[in-house]
């Protein structure tokens, strides 16, 4: 499995449900958590691997415990507003802030089809906002204000050339 990078059309597409998770998933969950800690990264949403899948791979204290591996995530509760700086492996080099929910609750499967609900806040809930965001196609650079986008427009360029 490799990264896909913007502007990548796959990182456009929105990823379909896994009705159930054959072996061969389970190969790419491996695949996509192992790509995340070689890339230092905290999140990982299946398109960014190529796969159009809603799966996530996350691990935001980086300790490598409990769940990582999370099958049809779906945000049911948000609440506050929080702004903060944001990346995307998939978009090296850009950095921006980003106003997002404070607080969010996600349901998700594990790989045995356990049902999860996962309180989030802080780095947590950015990091659920901006994966979910992924499997529906919308990247962090979506989001900012019309004077951030200039900013970004040259890099932008570069990635695209
Ligand atoms: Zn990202």
């Amino acid at each position: 499995m490799n990264l896909k990078i913007y502007p990548d059309p796959v990182l456009r597409r929105r990823a379909a449900s896994l009705r159930r998770v054959t072996d061969a998933d389970l190969q790419r969950l491996r695949g996509m958590l192992e790509l995340m800690y070689e890339l230092g990264g905290i999140g990982l949403a299946g398109p960014q691997a190529g796969w159009s899948a809603r799966a996530v791979v996350m691990d935001t204290d980086g300790r490598g415990e409990g769940e990582r591996i999370f099958i049809n995530p779906k945000i049911i509760e948000s609440d506050g507003m929080a702004e903060d700086q944001e990346g995307c492996l998939s978009l090296p080099g850009i950095r921006s802030t980003v106003v997002r929910a404070e607080k969010v609750v996600v349901v998700a499967y594990a790989e045995d089809g356990k049902r999860l609900e996962i309180d989030a806040e802080g780095l947590q809930a950015r990091a659920w906002q901006h994966e979910i965001d992924h499997l529906n196609g919308v990247l962090f650079i979506d989001k900012l204000p019309a004077a951030a986008q200039m900013n970004i427009r040259h890099r932008l360029k570069e990635l695209s050339s």
